[in-house]
């Protein structure tokens, strides 16, 4: 389904400030999935993403070796020596949406789980919401990452459609909503519990309950 969101010309993008996370490696993990699932439709981000990685490769070589501690190429060239691990691999990102398994949670709406490493506490998931589907006003104990795969969700006066990334942050109500007469799915990251009361606790158990 995340092939829909190639070649579309996105409108809403991650943060700057997260764009620079995503690259540092410093989001916390499955909100680098979310991020990454917009990466795959948006070629602005991408360019971004090159910038900033050139940015940060010039400023390892200005560091320099001297900043390294003095023990830094021994311990590395005994890592090199030392028979590594064969690494498991990592299910692409479509094979992980691809293997999501759908829960119906009420009247047109569904989620998924998506097995993917997470800290205790948070859910990356998939939901999907048809046309005229309840939503529910809620909060957030913590950040909220949301990729538009296909169809469009309404936020207020705004509407984000396929390949648009939406940031909420704890402080943020919302009200999200179905627009238009296609089936809305998103990917999420979610940090910590949402206001358990309605759709949003049907979803909550279900994902608990995977
Ligand atoms: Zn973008």
């Amino acid at each position: 389904m995340n092939d829909r969101t190639v070649n579309l010309r996105p409108e809403h993008h991650p943060s700057p400030e997260t764009l620079a996370a995503y690259v540092a490696g410093s989001l916390r993990p499955g909100f680098d999935l979310v991020v990454a699932a917009h990466l795959s439709g948006c070629a602005a981000c991408g360019e971004d993403v090159r910038r900033l990685e050139s940015m940060g490769g010039a400023v390892l070589s200005e560091i320099g070796p001297s900043a390294l501690s003095a023990d830094a190429l021994a311990r590395t060239l005994e890592r090199i020596g030392a028979p590594q691990p064969p690494a498991a691999p990592r299910p692409s990102l479509n094979e992980l949406l691809a293997s999501a398994r759908k829960r119906w949670v009420a009247p047109g709406v569904w989620v998924a789980k998506v097995d993917t490493p997470v800290e205790p506490g948070d859910r990356v998931y998939l939901l999907g919401a048809a046309k005229g589907a309840a939503t529910a006003r809620h909060g957030h104990h913590g950040a909220e990452f949301t990729q538009v795969l296909s169809g469009a969700l309404g936020e207020g006066d705004v509407v984000y459609r396929a390949g648009d990334f939406c940031q909420n942050d704890e402080t943020r109500v919302h009200r999200p909503s179905i627009v238009g007469d296609e089936e809305c799915v998103c990917l999420f990251a979610t940090q910590g519990r949402l206001a358990p009361t309605g759709i949003i606790g049907r979803i909550a158990f279900a994902l608990a309950d995977v």
